[in-house]
């Protein structure tokens, strides 16, 4: 059949998409616990949207992006509707806007997988995940520096330190509709060097703004710029939030060719890069203003701003500064079994309902394999059931770290342990 993988390939993880397994899974988790952690602190809620909509809903927020028009995973389903997998997150949220109407502002954070058909390479996908914060129904600038702190902190917090936050407004759509014409007749001015391009040019000028080719770059460091022609109002706001973000401390970069790739931004758009990760792939999150989407998905005017995070690309640079590493030790304690009994499954249990983390070996391995495979486990104690200790109804505990053994009643070996391994 065309298109199926040969046979080598059929039980792989599809080209662009990756497992991801313990003890890697282990910093997906403290990660996302993190960003759960500072979402709940600064008011957010969690919001869980489909990973699949109607493609409208995706074609609504940028028909002259590639992320909608070349790179989205579009399908008819069995009752022949148009549905697309969500190449991000933003439009699924104001979608779920527009259907409840929560009351505003609506403060929410997700964790949420994209799809992207693009060229896979370090740091690029096909499928990637976003941890995202959006804040619909609020025009004060006060909310663009509160969403741009919640990212910021976060990953300060994470211990990245090679982080820059960059900064542009976008203005408003009439005076962005200006500068656009301004901007095309400046490009029309250098077709010769633009050639191919000159075609994604006449569909969105901005776009050409942020390319990364270094034969442009003298031609796009000259070109006019939008925040010469920001309207009053956009103006304004943009003031104050660079206002806020220096009475939070927080060091930004003015950047007048940010314009990110979606069509919906209005007004403060902004992206954290790393410096420790190659140009085209250092963006670990951005976001902006979308003060017109949820009126375009048929909700009442609703001036909103948000920002999506790539869990892939903060690890990547986690990495890179040495930060976040994997947790060694899965468990704390390591029963070693030389009895055979239903004793190790009942201490077991005993430990876990007491809040213990704990593991075993299984199959009647020998004891010098059990004690083996604790030291594997990382576990501080390993809690030994034989013969003798059980005669004397007690059981050998030794701490792993030190190599001393003592012995504990094997009645009370459950409060022992949990007490001396921090849990409640
Ligand atoms: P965007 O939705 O394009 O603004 O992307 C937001 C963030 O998601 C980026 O800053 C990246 O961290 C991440 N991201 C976007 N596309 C990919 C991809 N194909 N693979 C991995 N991460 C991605």
């Amino acid at each position: 059949m065309p298109g199926s993988p040969d046979a080598r390939d059929a039980y792989r993880a599809p080209l662009g998409t990756h497992d991801v397994l313990a003890p890697e899974s282990d910093r997906w988790q403290e990660l996302v616990a993190r960003f759960a952690d500072r979402a709940r602190r600064f008011g957010y809620g969690l919001v869980l949207t489909p990973i699949f909509e109607h493609a409208e809903v995706f074609h609504r927020v940028g028909e002259s992006t590639d992320v909608v028009s070349k790179e989205m995973y579009e399908f008819e389903d069995r009752g022949g509707r148009h549905l697309a997998l969500r190449p991000e997150g933003t439009a699924s949220v104001v979608r779920a806007f527009v259907q409840h109407r929560p009351p505003v502002p609506w403060k929410c954070w997700y964790l949420a997988p994209n799809f992207r058909a693009e060229r896979p390479q370090k740091g690029r996908y096909r499928q990637h995940y976003q941890l995202g914060a959006e804040v619909l129904g609020v025009d004060d600038p006060d909310v663009d520096v509160e969403v741009m702190a919640l990212l910021w902190g976060f990953l300060r917090e994470l211990g990245l330190t090679r982080v820059r936050l960059l900064l542009n407004s976008m203005g408003d759509p009439e005076s962005r509709a200006q500068y656009r014409e301004v901007l095309l007749a400046y490009l029309h001015d250098h077709a010769g060097l633009l050639g191919d391009e000159m075609a994604r040019a006449e569909l969105n000028p901005l776009r050409i703004l942020d390319s990364k080719r270094a034969d442009w770059q003298p031609m796009l460091d000259a070109a006019p710029r939008l925040g010469d022609h920001l309207g009053d109002d956009s103006r304004a706001h943009f003031e104050r939030v660079q206002a806020g973000l220096r009475a939070l401390d927080i060091p930004f970069e003015l950047s007048a060719r940010l314009v990110r790739g979606f069509d919906y931004y209005t007004r403060t758009t902004f992206e954290l890069q790393s410096d420790t990760i190659d140009a085209a792939q250092n963006a670990l999150g951005g976001g902006g203003r979308y003060d017109r989407l949820a009126e375009e998905m048929g909700g009442p005017p609703t001036p909103s701003i948000g920002f999506g995070a790539g869990i892939e690309r903060i690890l990547l640079a986690c990495d890179a500064e040495g930060a976040l590493p994997a947790p060694g030790a899965r468990v704390d304690v390591f029963v070693v079994d030389l009895l055979g009994t239903e004793d190790a499954t009942v201490l077991l249990h005993e430990l876990r309902e007491r809040g213990v983390a704990c593991d075993r070996a299984y199959g009647g391995r020998s004891g010098k394999k059990q004690w083996s495979a604790a030291d594997k486990a990382g576990a501080t104690f390993g809690v030994m059931l034989a013969p003798r200790e059980a005669d004397a109804g007690v059981v050998a505990v030794k701490d792993l770290r030190s190599g001393e053994q003592v012995e504990v009643k094997r009645a009370e070996v459950g409060d022992w342990l949990r007490d001396r391994t921090g849990h409640e």
